[in-house]
Order: structure tokens, then sequence, then C-alpha cells
């Protein structure tokens, strides 16, 4: 079993940052690529429940919560706004964490990247390059890099390379690695305003639109918007993002009745092909981490999650020395997760689990059904909160019933479009 005493970082986003802090904290001098370009605006702003405790761990939920808007639960907006539907978390059975937090991504990226640098990461301010060693798919940093970070590695090359680039995702391009994408074809459009209408104070709010679904994330004096709808439904509002997303918006009739005082305070960003994985995350000195592992879809914030968990399982496996086992154990684990929000993801498209969760609704109130939600409520509601979409039962249950527990409902009747 080789020892890993050192590693880079390439990406100092959330994924990177975490891990950089966890590795550092454990004694492995670390060195942390931030490319600092980072776009005004950046998605990311609602976080689930099991985020919190990786917040605790690396010391930074008082701040955090200084900054951002206290999330009690989430609302969906069903059937052109006639059903609402409210999760809060404190009524989930079994819940560790019964709370979360809206951020500002710029402020909650600069918190995790402050801790890596108290636990003693070193962050270079510069693009982590890398290439092949010309021994397999070894890779090591190209010279300017290497000189870049010279006051950690001491010009000898990392014994392990992490690739935190995002959606870059570097490493998987360069050695063109298998993909896999989900069906969807939506761009996503992005703005802050001011004005919008809510709900329930704090929750983040997912409206089942004409065309697609939007977001509302409330966050300190403002609320951050987004549109997740089929590409070609947006074409004919014009060619750049800000007319999309202001035409969009004026002429769906869900937006129309939370929008009518609202101004967009920020340009508009577009995020178009996600829903790829890439199927392997390791090789022998390296691994691929958060986004540039693979990012599912927006519409539960799984995203910030699988890269904080994915953080912890991979300095786990690179501090017990980052052998083949150890490595195949972090990327199975990345796999799974993955494949798990597709699954809840797809049947949020398709329609099936909000029909599931009316059938429930309706059961409830005969004795066997009540019998069922006893035991449904306990881990069903959890795979959203991410307490247990990393587990097995949870899911496999959700999926089983969103597949069979339908009766004789259609689930076509609450698909996206
Ligand atoms: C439309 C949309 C909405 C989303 N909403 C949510 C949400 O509400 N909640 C949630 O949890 N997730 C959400 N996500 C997902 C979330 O934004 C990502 O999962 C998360 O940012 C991943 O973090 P990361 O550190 O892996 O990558 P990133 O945040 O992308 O960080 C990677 C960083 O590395 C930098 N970089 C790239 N190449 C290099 C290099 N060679 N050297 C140095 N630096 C480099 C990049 O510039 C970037 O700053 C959303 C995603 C999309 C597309």
């Amino acid at each position: 079993m080789s020892q890993v005493k050192s590693v880079a970082i390439l990406g100092a986003g959330p994924s990177g940052a975490a891990l950089g802090a966890r590795l550092a904290r454990a004694g492995l001098a670390v060195a942390v690529f931030d490319a600092g370009k980072r776009p005004d605006l950046v998605v990311g702003e609602s976080l689930v429940p099991a985020i919190v405790p990786y917040l605790e761990d690396l010391g930074i939920e008082d701040e955090v919560r200084e900054y951002s808007i206290f999330k009690p639960g989430a609302t969906f907006v069903l059937r052109g706004g006639e059903e609402i539907m409210n999760l809060r978390f404190d009524t989930i059975r079994g819940a560790r964490t019964t709370y979360s937090y809206n951020v500002p991504r710029d402020r909650l990226d600069a918190s995790i990247l402050e801790a890596a640098r108290r636990a003693g990461a070193v962050v270079v301010p510069a693009t982590g390059r890398v290439e092949t060693t010309g021994e397999g798919e070894r890779l090591r940093l190209t010279a300017e890099s290497l000189e870049a970070a010279r006051d950690v590695f001491g010009g000898h090359q990392p014994d392990f390379i992490v690739d935190a680039t995002g959606r870059r995702r570097t490493v998987a391009r360069m050695f063109d690695l298998e993909t896999e994408t989900g069906p969807r074809r939506d761009a996503a459009l992005h703005a802050h305003m001011e004005g919008v209408d809510l709900i329930e104070c704090g929750n983040v709010h997912t409206d089942i639109l004409e065309r697609g679904w939007s977001w509302r994330i409330p966050l300190q004096g403002k609320v951050s918007v987004g549109l997740v709808v089929p590409s070609e439904a947006l074409e004919k509002f014009g060619s750049t993002a800000e007319e999309q997303f202001d035409g969009y918006l004026a002429n769906d009739r869900v937006t129309a009745q939370w929008r009518a005082g609202a101004k967009r305070i920020t340009g508009v960003m577009k995020y178009n092909n996600y829903q790829l994985t890439t199927r392997r995350g390791v090789g022998p000195n390296w691994a691929l981490l958060g986004d540039a592992f693979g990012f599912i879809d927006p519409v539960f914030s799984s995203g910030l999650l699988i890269g904080l968990d994915g953080a912890e399982g991979l300095a786990k496996a690179i501090r017990s020395g980052a052998g083949e086992a150890a490595l195949e154990k972090y990327q199975k684990h990345v796999i799974h997760h993955l494949e798990t929000w597709q699954r809840v993801v797809d049947h949020f498209y398709n329609g099936r689990l909000f029909t599931l969760l009316q059938v429930g609704e309706i059961a409830r109130s005969t004795r066997f059904g009540a019998l069922l939600d006893f035991h449904f409520g306990r881990y069903m509601p959890r795979v959203f909160t991410g307490e247990a979409s990393r587990g097995r039962y949870g899911p496999w249950l959700l999926d089983f019933m969103c597949r069979r527990g339908l009766v004789d409902n259609d689930p076509a009747e609450l698909a996206v479009l």
C-alpha cells in the first residue's frame, strides 16, 4: 500500500476546498489550486439539511448562519398553482438535522476555502494543470503548476492529484472517460430579483411551469430565481439569456402569479448540458470529485451534498494510502449516490413522485394506509434531505413505490413537460 503524504487539488470550489481541509487536518501537505475566475452569480444556493453537519465539521456554521437565510423546508407548487405541498424538515420522523440554509454561494465558497487554509492547506492562486507521465494513466503536475506550488511540494511531484474542477471536468476530458447522460435537455437560466412573492418564508420553492420548472430561493434582501426549461421553449423569446429569462417569466401563467412587482437586479447566467456523470472516477494516482465526477440536476439541491459527501469519502481513501480497493470503494459510493439522485430526479420529471405523494395523502386516512405511512415517513422524506440518499433502503423504497404504488393514477398529469 502506497503512503500518500502530499496531494494537489485542482479547483477551490466547495468540493476541493472541503477535501483540502480534511487532508490538511490529517497532516498531509495540500495545495488547492484556485483559478480565481468565478462569475458574479453562481448557482448552488439552496442546501439540503444533510449539509449542515459538514458545515459544523468545517467550523463554519455560525458564520454561514450570519449571511444566509434559515431554511425550514421546501414548497412545491403543482397544477398551475392550484395545489401547494409543503415539506417541513422538522416534521420528518427520524431526521437528524431539521433545518438548512439558503446561501450566497460566493460567501459560502469563501468560508469553506478559509476553513481549508486554517486547517493548513495552501491555496495556490493559479490554474492547476496536469499531464500524463507516460506510464499508463498516471498524472503529474505540469512544470509550471509544480513551480506555482513549490512552497508546498518543494519541487517534488505530489503523491496524489484530485480533479475538483467542476463542470470543466479536466481529467475526465483528458482521458475521454466514458460518461452517462440523463434524459433531459434543459437550459437553466439564473438571476437575482427583488419583489418576488413567496408562499412559505425561508423555504426553497419549486414551481412546475407550463414548460419545465422554476426555483425561488430566498436570500438576504433578494430572491434567487431559476428557470429550468427545455431549450426549444426559450428560443422564441430572443437570443440572449436576459431576453429568454424575462420573456419566459412574463409569459408563463405560474410565474406571472409571483413576479407581478418583481425586478431583476442582476444579469442572467445560463447553464446547459448537465445531467452528465463519469462512469469511472479514479485512476492510479488521481480521483475525480464533486461536479468533476458528475452532476445530475438542480431540482433537489443535491449538488453540494454529493461534493461534500464525496470529499469525506475521498479523504478517507487517501488517508488510508489511496490503494486500489480504497479508491474503488470511494468510486462505488459516489456512483451509487449519483444514480440514486438520477432515479429520484427522473420520477420528478415523469410525474410519478408527486403522484405518489398525493396517493400517500389519501391513503393516510385509512388504518392500513396510516400504518404504511408510519414506515414510509421514516425513510422516504430523508432521501430528499440527503440523510438517506447515500443509503440503500430509502432510495430503493422510494423508487419501488414510484413505480408500483400509484394505484390507478396517471403520472402524466403531473409530469414536467
Ligand atoms: C442550474 C444549477 C443549479 C444548481 N443549484 C444547486 C442548489 O441549489 N444546491 C446545490 O447543492 N447544488 C446546486 N447545483 C450544483 C452545484 O452548483 C454544484 O454541484 C457545486 O458547485 C459543485 O461544487 P464543486 O466544488 O464540485 O465544483 P465548482 O463549484 O464548479 O468549483 C470548481 C472550481 O474550480 C475552478 N477550476 C476549474 N478548473 C480549474 C483548474 N484547472 N485549476 C484551478 N481551478 C479550476 C472553477 O473555476 C470553479 O471555481 C446547481 C447546479 C446547476 C447547474
